[in-house]
């Protein structure tokens, strides 16, 4: 899986939590908010931008294996 999304469309991309910018994850298969803790995952080349479908950045990390 290796679709990311554009820098274009991450500059435009805010938390819908905190408003605060977003940055791409490692592995580019999420969004992360440090601020806010949480990782907004993206599925086919398109990031969830939605609270409740956002994990937890420990969840995240501990799934993926860090
Ligand atoms: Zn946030």
């Amino acid at each position: 899986m290796a679709e990311t999304i554009s820098k274009e469309l991450l500059e435009v991309i805010a938390c819908p939590k905190c408003k605060g910018e977003v940055e791409l994850s490692p592995k580019g298969d999420g969004l992360i908010c440090k601020r806010c803790r949480l990782v907004y995952e993206i599925r086919e080349g398109i990031p969830i931008m939605l609270i409740d479908e956002a994990i937890s950045l420990e969840k995240y990390q501990a799934r993926d294996g860090y």
